[in-house]
């Protein structure tokens, strides 16, 4: 099959989700029962990702190697179903080594990587229907109940999805903040990975 020149127009392909009905089972109703909670406190949430299809996790992931100087484009290995081409060319057909990595930062800023520390893994616990990323934020004091439904009150900071009283009670419902710090603000998982 004709291979298509990486570049912007693949981060429209392959969607991912936004919703909490893409998640496994058990994760779908510890998010859920998380989130009423945090609304029922008073915070803002947006979900920025739920569910992410393999086939993106393979754009994300080398895109943002490549863009970073980290993979070259013509190392990339294929995935079945992603007709991608990594390698652009020069008019006399000899490999355009910096075309190929303009062409993958663009694809990188678009799906809005641009201060990701880390790549997007491969196969994750996002692939799986087993992770969020969203965006946590609250004024004032937020007082939020735990599964066992008593009130935890969280005066300390942040007021966002950086607290640790919060990830406390993340934890109490099933969901696990990101384990390695400020390199993955939004996302909590079933493990923490
Ligand atoms: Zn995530």
């Amino acid at each position: 099959m004709m291979k298509e020149l990486s570049g912007k127009k693949w981060v429209s392909r392959f969607q991912g989700s936004t919703i909490t009905d893409t998640l496994s089972l058990t994760f779908k109703s510890n998010v859920n029962a998380f989130l009423a909670s945090l609304r029922n406190g008073g915070a803002a949430i947006t979900i920025s990702a739920t569910l992410r299809p393999p086939e993106r996790a393979y754009l994300m992931h080398w895109s943002w190697k490549i863009a970073r100087g980290l993979a070259e484009p013509n190392a990339v290995p294929g995935k079945s179903g992603v007709n991608i081409e990594w390698v652009h060319t020069k008019i006399d057909g000899s490999y355009d080594r910096e075309k190929s990595r303009q062409a993958a930062r663009e694809m990188a800023a678009a799906y809005g990587m641009q201060n990701l520390r880390v790549a997007p893994a491969l196969n994750s616990r996002h692939t799986q229907g087993n992770a969020i990323d969203m965006d946590i934020r609250w004024a004032g004091t937020l007082t939020i109940k735990n599964k066992a439904g008593e009130d935890v009150v969280i005066d300390s900071l942040p007021r966002d999805g950086m607290n640790t009283a919060l990830h406390k009670v993340g934890k109490t419902f099933g969901v696990i903040k990101y384990h390695g710090g400020t390199n993955d603000k939004p996302h909590w998982s079933t493990d923490g990975r």
